[in-house]
């Protein structure tokens, strides 16, 4: 069985990697360039993910034009980081993923959408949605494979340190730099949970 994981480098998605590996599916991992700010360190983190689970080295698109025509905290300085919301990306993304996918013979895609959600391409629905119209643009059976989305971020910490995945190998900050920005709701997320952890 095999499956096109949308990857990012950052925890979740290196842990639904793990989780589906786990279920014995064969990984082919995809990372898109959109323009983002942390795209190098992303990319980085994205490979060593993949090193450490033993799966192919990931596919990089390049659709860097993207983030600089569309712009988002994300994908420039200009805009608070505070203020990421990036219209489509994730339909941009699994549009990706599921061209690829169809085109490498593999009808499943997966990416790594949690239970909470701030945007609305972050949703259940969005995501029944999203899997109609693929099927129905690419005229074959794409599923669409949302194994965290019943998790929140600390669900997701603590089944990485259940596995015993190493977290620091992984990079979730919007900002890019070296030391995690603290400001940026990925950072923020992941410092919660990891004070909710340590108290529990
Ligand atoms: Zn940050």
């Amino acid at each position: 069985m095999k499956v096109v994981v949308l990857a990012s480098g950052g925890l979740d998605s290196s842990l639904l990697c793990l989780l589906l590996q786990n279920r014995g599916y064969d990984i082919k991992s995809i990372f898109i360039n959109y323009g983002q700010l942390a795209f190098a360190r992303e990319w980085e983190a994205c490979q060593n993910a993949a090193r450490y689970l033993s799966i192919d080295s990931p596919l990089c698109v390049d659709l860097s034009d993207f983030g600089a025509q569309i712009k988002s905290g994300l994908t420039t300085t200009e805009i608070d980081v505070t203020n990421p919301y990036l219209p489509n990306r994730n339909l941009l993304f699994l549009v990706v993923a599921s061209s690829y996918a169809v085109s490498a013979n593999i009808s499943n895609v997966a990416i790594g959408l949690l239970s909470s959600h701030v945007f609305p391409d972050q949703t259940r629905e969005f995501i029944k949605s999203a899997a109609l119209a693929l099927r129905t643009s690419l005229g074959v059976n794409i599923n669409v494979l949302v194994p965290l989305i019943g998790l929140n971020k600390y669900d997701v910490v603590r089944l990485a340190q259940h596995y015993n995945f190493p977290i620091h190998l992984t990079y979730s900050c919007h900002m890019g730099n070296e030391t995690p920005c603290g400001r940026c709701i990925s950072c923020l997320e992941i410092e919660s949970a990891l004070y909710a952890l340590e108290r529990s």
